[in-house]
């Protein structure tokens, strides 16, 4: 997935990395009982919303459609991955 801020910023997520950093009250709570996977092979972002300008909600391959990922929260994601490869 590509971003294009109006700002001139441009990002880009693999939907593996956005569906691992999901923070949706499933995916919160399957982490904190140890069940939540620890990579997502093969997944792909079926569609997308816009929620109320401030975040997009995603639906996966695999069904899960509950994660809501503000700007700032999907910036912050591909800065990491920004750090990782320095
Ligand atoms: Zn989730």
């Amino acid at each position: 997935m590509r971003l294009t801020f109006a700002d001139g910023d441009d990002i880009e997520l693999k939907a593996n990395r956005l569906r691992e950093a999901c923070k949706c009250a499933h995916c919160t709570r399957a982490r904190i009982d140890g069940v939540f996977p620890e990579q997502f092979d093969d997944i792909k972002i079926g569609q997308f919303s816009f929620m109320g300008g401030y975040a997009i909600n995603i639906a996966f391959s695999d069904g899960h459609a509950r994660g809501i990922y503000p700007w700032a929260f999907l910036v912050g994601l591909s800065d990491a991955r920004i750090d990782i490869q320095d």
